[in-house]
């Protein structure tokens, strides 16, 4: 390869470790990891440049532990990525120092090969053993294919181990002159971009989830927020929200609980509540805090296995079980002498009915009717009811064992 082009790799590099520091005042954790690994990448690349300070032998072994650095962080930004933190830690530092001492035992005994195969193997188990590790937690395409380059990096580095007998011969001294060298400038340049592109793909989508997770969560409690609420029925069919139930949730006298125990007692409550109704949703229905101390349930058609029961019932024994959840651990965190207790209103969609929105109307009022039988209770009230062509919604559900 021409020695005018090989300025243009660690210049490179450093662009995207100085891209990847300045996306860390995000505060994305990989960012850092990325910022060295490239940084110490773009060192290794640049060992041409100390050849008048450094002789051959020395910019070999130096070349060999920065790569080895650079892989190693490369690693760990992977890791943090994908929630590992410092798993196999210990491993990967492991790898990283013997393959630089191998390499360095290459340099001494003078052969080629060994130093650039023991350099290779030990980038590629470094990239390796997170790989495996992250295995099954790609949930974004993004994640896809920062994985799949991370791959690719994986086998262009076993490849040349494999190859470098065929690639590269004789002593230290030929290795400018070398096929692998060749190899390894053009590999760098091209898979060095890509893997840099898709690291700092992956840095700016970890900032923009954080930022759409803030949009829909609610803080306190980790569930939706309305927007969050509204966000994910946008998401479900049209069938499915045909055949759903609404399930309205208040606590109950909850001014009471701040005057006498404060707002941050008071948050702690409803907390509780939104962990009882999390720990109750059966799969695909999900639960939003609309603001205060009230929640909303979206429950589909066959999310409770209930034989025979219709879709408001199962409602009503899911908003029952969270009741008598909510209303023990409250027990436990308030003390029997201070019961804290929530209502329950519920109701499905009707037939003909195009959207959720009546259903949570009607939730609502059956909400209302709960406290007005005296809260701690469920109430389910059904589109019949709310146009008077039945008598009333169904009589309140209550646990005569716990506090009223
Ligand atoms: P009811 O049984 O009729 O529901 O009576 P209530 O006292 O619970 O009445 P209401 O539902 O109107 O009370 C809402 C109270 O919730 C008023 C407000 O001070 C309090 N609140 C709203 N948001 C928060 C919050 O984020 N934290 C705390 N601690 N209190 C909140
Ligand atoms: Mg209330
Ligand atoms: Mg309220």
């Amino acid at each position: 390869m021409d020695d005018k082009f090989a300025f243009i790799l660690p210049v490179m590099q450093v662009a995207f470790g100085v891209a990847a520091v300045l996306a860390g005042r995000w505060r994305v954790s990989s960012a850092g990891w990325w910022a060295g690994g490239f940084l110490a990448s773009a060192s290794g690349f640049a060992m041409p440049a100390i050849a008048f300070l450094v002789p051959l032998a020395g910019r070999a072994v130096l070349a060999s532990g920065v790569f080895a650095v650079a892989f190693f962080c490369f690693g760990q930004a992977l890791g943090e990525h994908f929630g590992l933190r410092r798993k196999h830690v210990w491993l990967r530092a492991g790898i990283a120092l013997a393959a630089t001492l191998i390499s360095a035992l290459g340099v001494a005994i003078d052969s080629l090969r060994l130093h650039l195969a023991a350099s290779d193997v030990g980038c590629a188990l470094l990239l390796l053993v997170p790989l495996l590790a992250a295995h099954g937690r790609t949930r974004r395409s993004g994640d896809r294919a920062l994985v799949a380059i991370s791959w690719v990096v994986v086998a262009d580095c076993t490849a040349r181990a494999v190859c470098v007998r065929w690639l590269a011969s004789g002593g230290i001294a030929s290795f400018p002159t070398s096929t692998y060298a060749f190899a390894y400038q053009v590999s760098g340049s091209l898979l060095g971009v890509a893997f840099a592109m898709a690291a700092l793909a992956s840095v700016m989508i970890s900032v923009l989830m954080r930022y759409r997770d803030w949009a829909i969560c609610d803080p306190l409690t980790g569930l939706l927020n309305r927007r969050g609420f509204d966000e994910a029925l946008a998401g479900r069919g049209a069938h499915e929200k045909a055949h759903a139930t609404a399930i309205a949730c208040d606590i109950d006298h909850f001014k009471a609980v701040n005057d006498q125990f404060g707002h941050h007692r008071g948050d702690e409550v409803i907390a509780t509540l939104a962990a009882a109704i999390d720990s109750h949703l059966p799969a695909r229905a999900f639960a939003a805090r609309f603001g205060g101390e009230e929640f909303v349930i979206y429950l589909p058609q066959g999310a409770l296995d209930l034989a025979g029961a219709g879709i408001a019932s199962a409602g009503a024994q899911l908003a029952e079980a969270v009741r008598r959840d909510f209303a023990q651990r409250m027990q436990r965190l308030l003390g029997r002498d201070h019961p804290v207790t929530a209502s329950f209103g519920i109701s499905a969609v009707a037939a003909g009915e195009a959207s959720l929105e009546p259903a949570l109307r009607r939730a609502d009022q059956a909400l209302y009717q709960a406290k007005s039988a005296g809260r701690n209770c469920c109430v389910v009230k059904s589109a019949l009811a709310a146009s008077g062509a039945m008598a009333d919604a169904a009589a309140p559900t209550r646990a005569a064992t716990l506090p009223a």
